[in-house]
């Protein structure tokens, strides 16, 4: 029979995943399984938060998927997978019907862990919301800050390593400032964070500093910044220095891979899914591969960049692996810009590759945004993060 390759996820990863596997080789048989009709990106879901952008420019069909495109003909089965049975090579859908395969592709991206902080639940969700999923969520932390009184107190509460998007929650805080500070001046952003260190920190402090003096206040985990419990009834952040009530409440709990990992056996004790760094093979089932979010292999960030550079990389290995060819030694690129405020955009870049049985960063080979710049510098990096924006959603959905 012929060899099968089914990918579970149309994101970042899986989608980009699907299409290389047919640029790759026009013969193998690719299924696509994702449930959405459409796909609602994150990246600059941060700009909606704060009133600069539409939600419907975030939002993609997979018109082009499950039909022939000069890719060659991708199965799209518009379905949820809810388990894996990795003995038998099948992926049960929710219609109870299974399918085999050759090799798999997760591609999950995370779940929120609405388990790991004591009054966090799917519920006071409705409250104080994540938005760490585009969508819904989004567009309530937006209302939320529309509908609050001038001189409110805005708290983003900001979780340990490793998350989806390192450095989001201070662009988000940035925007916020943004709208605040041109809407509701009197207004005020606390950020509680479980971390004494971020993504661009010295860039991000800087223009802060620079674009919005005394609105956003950071405290750090060792300044009893983590927070431990949450009170959606009236808006209460616990901490172990003591309590906050904030106005709009923006809570980002800590998170795991997609439960469909969970179901497969290729997540471990910490939630997340340890692969190979050359084909991206889980480390605890044979013939099941992980990437995007829901894979942990070593310094690569949780990014859609990230998630779409291993989804390539990943695929050249399926491909090699199904035919018996030789492997290939991969290098993967990250770059995660931010948007501190509109046309001030900052950067950080890295390069990855396979080192003792990890992916490692390339020493000497990324960087960031230079600390001291002209405006004209911020400008044009703002400019490259909405041209990457509209590259890589293309290359994966258009
Ligand atoms: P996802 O994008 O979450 O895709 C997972 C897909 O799998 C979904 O379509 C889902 O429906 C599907 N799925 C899940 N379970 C199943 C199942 N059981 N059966 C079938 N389908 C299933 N990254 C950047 O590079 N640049 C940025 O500027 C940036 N900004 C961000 C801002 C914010 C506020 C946030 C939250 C994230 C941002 N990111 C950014 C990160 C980026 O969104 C993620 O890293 C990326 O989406 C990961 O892609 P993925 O394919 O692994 O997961």
């Amino acid at each position: 029979t012929q060899p099968g390759v089914i990918v579970v996820g149309g994101g970042f990863a899986g989608a980009s995943c699907a299409r290389a596997l047919k640029r790759l080789d026009r013969d193998l048989a690719v299924t696509l399984i994702e449930p959405e009709a459409a796909y609602l990106a994150c990246p600059f879901s941060n700009a909606v938060i704060a009133g600069l952008r539409g939600i419907e420019a975030q939002a993609f069909r997979y018109d082009k998927f499950g039909r022939y495109d000069q890719f060659g003909d991708i199965a799209l089965i518009r379905k949820r997978a809810v388990a894996v049975d990795a003995e038998r090579r099948r992926v049960r859908l929710e219609d109870g019907t299974d399918i085999g395969y050759t090799r798999l592709v997760l591609a999950p991206g995370v779940d929120l862990r609405f388990d790991a902080l004591p009054g966090y639940d799917e519920a006071s969700a409705a409250t104080m919301p994540h938005a760490w999923k585009a969508g819904a969520q989004t567009l309530l932390l937006r209302d939320q800050l529309a509908a609050m009184p001038d001189g409110g107190i805005v708290i983003l509460a900001a979780p340990a390593n490793p998350f989806r998007c390192p450095p989001g929650p201070y662009e988000r805080a940035s925007l916020i400032a943004h709208y605040l500070k041109a809407s509701k001046p009197r207004s005020k952003l606390i950020i509680l964070d479980a971390k004494d260190a971020f993504s661009k920190q010295r860039l991000f402090e800087a223009a802060w500093q620079e674009l919005y003096p005394g609105l956003i206040e950071w405290v750090p985990l060792s300044s009893g910044g983590r927070v431990t419990e949450v009170d959606p009834a009236t808006r209460t952040l616990v901490t172990e220095f003591g309590n906050h009530k904030a106005d709009v409440a923006n809570v980002i709990p800590p998170q795991r891979a997609g439960a469909i990992a969970q179901s497969a056996g290729v997540a471990d004790q910490t939630g997340w899914c340890p692969i190979d760094p050359v084909t991206f093979e889980s480390r605890l089932q044979p013939a099941i591969h992980v990437i995007g979010d829901a894979a942990i292999g070593g310094a690569m960030p949780k990014s859609a960049f990230s998630a779409n550079a291993q989804a390539k990389a990943c695929a050249a290995a399926v491909a090699a692996l199904v035919r018996e060819r030789p492997l290939a030694q991969p290098k993967l690129i990250n770059t995660c810009y931010s948007l501190v405020a509109p046309g001030y955009g900052i950067s950080i870049a890295g390069v990855y590759q396979p080192r003792d049985g990890l992916l490692a960063e390339v020493e000497g080979a990324g960087g960031t945004s230079p600390l001291e710049a002209p405006l004209s510098v911020r400008e044009l990096e703002a400019a490259y993060a909405q041209d990457w924006f509209r590259t890589i959603t293309s290359e994966v959905f258009g």
